[in-house]
């Protein structure tokens, strides 16, 4: 292991994912600094793709750029209709992603959140809603139309169901474009999805996808519109995201990597922070130089997990 390597636990502003922390440790190389922050949960196998993407900002550079601004979209987590209205309109941004779906019941409070947020946007905004996997079939369709409703249109709802199959039946029974993300990320074949006839937008996330390259692969690949999205990195990681939204040949939608805010503070300098102005990042080159990472360092017990981590994986990929 380089001996420069960090390890940072920075707490969240919303619990998102269920955490309220995010760890991860950084590594310097040649090309710039790399983030390996696979969640904590996940095992080794499944983190090997995260020390990959990590490895190739580091020491392999990513692919040259074909635009130089990256349009996003604000996040709203699964909060009441006032702090929704509030978020998108301190954002900036004119699309927004509403998270729905969050507990059993939640509907009506769905429909509440995405009515504010399309009242915030106003009618030229994008309204696009992910369910992260948690509803069966017959649920999605019924809550699609409702929430289709609520918001006076969608521009796609992410991930209603956890299986690509029934990602395939809800799409022949709503009107509405639906985006595939954790299928994409834990398939072995991305292709899969587009066999399946089960998505319209690919959501490709740079880490657990296995790097920017490999990114564009897949994009090429699947032939979908792609949405590139964070894994709620700091902004050295978010700079990998954006290299892929650079480089990728078409970008017809804003993409989620608005999410640096979602983190109370960074390991960069304060002016280097990727936080979204006008509702556009810009596309670095290299990551920002994490200057500030003592300032938010692990305890020595988290530190070591990570460290041994890392071992750990880089061991499986072949001992880097
Ligand atoms: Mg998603």
């Amino acid at each position: 292991m380089p001996d420069d390597v960090s390890v940072h636990a920075i707490p969240m502003t919303t619990r998102f994912r269920g955490i309220t922390t995010r760890e991860g440790l950084l590594l310097p190389g040649a090309a710039g600094w790399g983030e390996f922050c696979p969640f904590t949960e996940y095992d080794d196998r499944e983190s090997a793709p995260w020390l990959t993407s990590a490895v190739e900002a580091a020491r392999v550079g990513w692919p040259e750029p074909v635009r130089d601004r990256i349009p996003v979209n604000c996040t709203v987590p699964a909060v009441d209709a006032v702090t929704a209205h509030r978020i998108v309109r301190e954002s900036g941004c004119t699309t927004a992603k509403v998270k729905v779906a969050d507990l059993p019941g939640s509907l009506p409070a769905d429909e509440e959140r995405v009515e504010a947020v399309r009242d915030a946007l106003g009618p030229s905004g994008a309204v696009r809603v992910d369910a992260n996997g948690a509803w069966t079939v017959s649920e999605a369709v019924h809550a699609i139309g409702l929430l289709e409703r609520a918001a006076g249109g969608l521009e796609y709802v992410e991930q209603p169901c956890p299986e690509i199959e029934q990602l395939a039946r809800v799409r022949r029974r709503v009107d509405v474009r639906i985006a595939a993300d954790e299928s994409i990320r834990r398939a072995e074949d991305p292709m899969r999805v587009v066999l399946a006839e089960a998505a319209d937008v690919a959501v490709l996330k740079v880490a657990p996808l296995g790097g920017v390259h490999r990114c564009m692969e897949v994009a090429e690949a699947c032939g979908l519109p792609v949405v590139v999205s964070s894994a709620l990195e700091t902004s050295v990681g978010l700079a990998a995201g954006l290299a892929l939204a650079g480089a990728l040949p078409e970008l017809p939608l804003a993409c989620g990597l608005g999410t640096a805010t979602l983190l109370v503070d960074d390991v960069v300098d304060p002016g280097e922070r990727l936080v979204p102005v006008g509702g556009s990042l810009p596309v670095p080159r290299r990551a920002p130089e994490p200057v500030r990472r003592t300032a938010f360092a692990a305890d020595d017990e988290r530190t070591a997990w990570w460290r041994a981590r890392f071992d750990r994986v880089a061991e499986l990929l072949g001992g880097r």
